[in-house]
């Protein structure tokens, strides 16, 4: 059985008082929740210490939304994989369509980012996904295509143990307008293929999957229950722990895995 990851990406939101009453509101809104996926959240750099506090002694894992792929020097502004896992960080999000558009990463340094964060032990969630006119000009899986087969050459079937990908096509993030099911479906299906042809039948049934681009409360159980979708990357209803939670306890994972 996959295992199924639903992760909060709260982008440049919250300070460190905002983030302990986020903890402590979810995990109250979470008792009693049968939801089998694993929960990972991902504050800012500032906030991940009193986060990993906060977490303490739960079963929530704290995740980073970016790191350098060098472990140190003259980098200013950066952060290391060695600095996020003294701070008890688990998953790192590499390559999201924000870092690639404003930051200018590219698949070359999405790579190597990758690679860092595998050799420091911590687990990755690979985000990739199209522009709208990517998607309008029907090469959609071209991108993902490059997207996926970029970081993910030279990589062990042990890496991609510790790896997720999470398809978010750029035009369903922070707008409202999430993709059908049948699209991420489509999608997701393709990825897995591309990853069975990079490795084998294996690595691909077993790699976790996640859907992001505007989930909400109400569209996250019919996306989640795709066969290929495995979990998701929430952005803006991840910043409420109410909101957060009714997407966890939404998951329908229990009656279909
Ligand atoms: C994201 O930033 O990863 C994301 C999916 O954002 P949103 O849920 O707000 O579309």
């Amino acid at each position: 059985m996959r295992k199924k990851i639903i992760a909060a990406n709260w982008k440049m939101n919250k300070d460190i008082n905002e983030t302990s009453e986020f903890i402590s509101a979810f995990q109250k809104e979470m008792q009693g929740s049968d939801c089998p996926a694993e929960v990972v959240i991902c504050p800012p750099f500032t906030a991940l210490h009193v986060a990993a506090k906060n977490l303490q002694g739960s079963d929530f894992k704290l995740g980073a939304q970016n790191l350098h792929f060098e472990d140190n020097g003259a980098f200013t502004g950066e952060i290391s994989a060695r600095m996020l896992k003294s701070l008890e960080v688990v998953y790192v999000i590499v390559g999201h369509s924000e870092r690639r558009q404003f930051f200018a990463e590219t698949d070359e340094i999405v790579a190597k980012k990758v690679k860092k964060a595998l050799i420091s032990d911590l687990k990755v969630i690979l985000c990739v996904g199209e522009s709208l006119s990517e998607r309008d000009g029907g090469v959609t899986e071209k991108v993902l295509e490059r997207q996926v087969k970029a970081p993910l050459g030279g990589l062990t079937a042990q890496d991609m143990a510790n790896l997720v990908i999470a398809y978010e096509p750029i035009w369903a993030i922070g707008t409202g307008r999430n993709a059908t099911p049948q699209q991420a479906e489509e999608a997701h299906a393709f990825i897995r293929s591309v990853v069975a042809e990079m490795f084998d039948r294996d690595v691909a049934a077993s790699l976790t999957i996640q859907y992001g681009g505007s989930v909400k409360p109400d569209n996250a159980a019919q996306l989640l229950s795709q066969p290929d979708v495995d979990g998701a990357l929430v952005g803006g209803a991840s910043l409420k722990a109410d909101s957060f939670a009714k997407i966890v306890r939404s998951c329908p994972f229990g009656k279909t895995a």
